[in-house]
């Protein structure tokens, strides 16, 4: 039953990844292999790419560069086989390398160096424990992969080549150069719970001001899931949103959802009642119709920025305000960036949101497995 509930968990963290990821303001799905940039450095390989091109002296030395800055090669490390899955392919590149381009993709440079550091580890830690070489499953979607850059599957990922693209010439090298040293200073470094590494590290754009229990959004109980305050975020702008509805369009919403729940019209506020809420403030149980629904089924019904909403009925409208963005589980990344913003370090950080966690080096958790 407990792996039922981890497959349950896993599907729904992944729909509800996405909004956590769209913090940032990479442009998926043109996710491409960065070829003078993912390649050969440390001696990685393209699996199944026939027609690479040869290398000019420039490239050449350009990775020369990024191999000195990101520390790759001066000492044996982890290889991750990445599926790029928008050129279906996979690449097998250093773990920091990949760690890098997911950082990249999912919290934006201009945010505090300290949580860019603490993104960084979470980041590190899901791919670890997506590893096969540590005794993972990997990830299916690409042939022996053990991790996939979908990021409704596993975890965003965008190359140099196009994410200097959108951050443009001027701020490109500075924000580079920030994210390499998130990277650089938290080299090999993961979140571990009773000693064993962390295999939800959940993240997520905004919260309400208090985070959720995992098993209030997922059913599956993680015991460093827990709700905790988070303060400092409310500049976020996503902290606080109204929805707006006509009456019909609201009733509409939920007949044409796979519950087909019928509403009157007439008497329609009477139909619509938060039974319950979670300890973070969600909407856990709500009564439409003659249906009882969890609050991230309507959330994902009304496509609302997260399940932490209130309902005011209007003459001809329905209006919902909604607090924070994305699943509520794990850590809000403005309020990492807030604590930062507050001079806490990326340790504090994580500490405080993925309650009872310790942090530790891929060596000391894997010993001898780890290169
Ligand atoms: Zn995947």
């Amino acid at each position: 039953m407990k792996e039922v509930g981890y497959m349950i968990l896993a599907i729904i963290l992944i729909i509800l990844f996405i909004p956590a990821m769209i913090v940032g303001t990479a442009k998926r799905g043109q996710v491409k292999v960065d070829s003078g940039e993912g390649i050969d450095i440390s001696g990685s390989v393209i699996v199944g790419d026939e027609n690479k091109e040869e290398k000019s002296k420039e490239e050449e030395s350009k990775e020369k560069d990024n191999k000195d800055k990101l520390n790759i090669g001066k000492d044996e490390e982890p290889c991750i086989k990445v599926f790029i899955h928008s050129e279906n392919k996979t690449v097998y590149m250093p773990l920091e390398e990949y760690i890098r381009g997911v950082l990249c993709g999912e919290m934006p440079a201009e945010f505090e160096v300290e949580a860019l550091k603490a993104q960084a580890v979470a980041a590190r830690t899901y791919a670890v424990t997506r590893m096969k070489e540590f005794g993972s499953k990997g990830c299916q979607r690409g042939e022996d992969a053990d991790i996939c850059t979908d990021s409704t599957h596993c975890q965003a990922w965008i190359s140099k080549e196009k994410r200097m693209e959108s951050w443009g010439a001027l701020n490109g090298q500075k924000y580079w150069d920030k994210v390499t040293k998130a990277i650089n200073d938290t080299k090999g470094q993961i979140l571990t719970f009773d000693s064993v590494p962390v295999m939800y590290p959940l993240y997520f754009s905004t919260s309400s001001g208090k985070t959720e229990n995992s098993e209030d959004i997922f059913k599956s109980n993680e015991p460093y899931l827990k709700s905790v305050v988070s303060p400092y975020e409310k500049e976020a702008p996503k902290f606080a949103s109204k929805v707006t509805f006509t009456t019909n369009d609201f009733i509409k919403k939920f007949a044409d959802s796979q519950y087909k729940i019928k509403l009157d019209k007439s008497n329609i506020k009477s139909q619509v009642k938060v039974l319950s809420r979670t300890e973070g403030g969600s909407v856990k149980s709500i009564k439409v119709g003659s249906s009882t629904l969890s609050g991230t089924s309507v959330r994902s019904i009304l496509k609302l920025n997260s399940a932490n909403f209130t309902i005011e009925f209007g003459k001809n409208d329905v209006t919902l305000s909604v607090s924070g963005y994305g699943h509520g589980v794990g850590m809000s990344q403005w309020g990492a960036n807030g604590m930062a913003k507050q001079g806490k370090n990326y340790k504090e950080i994580l500490k405080h949101y993925y309650k009872g966690t310790d942090i530790k080096t891929i060596k000391d958790v894997y010993g001898s497995k780890a290169k």
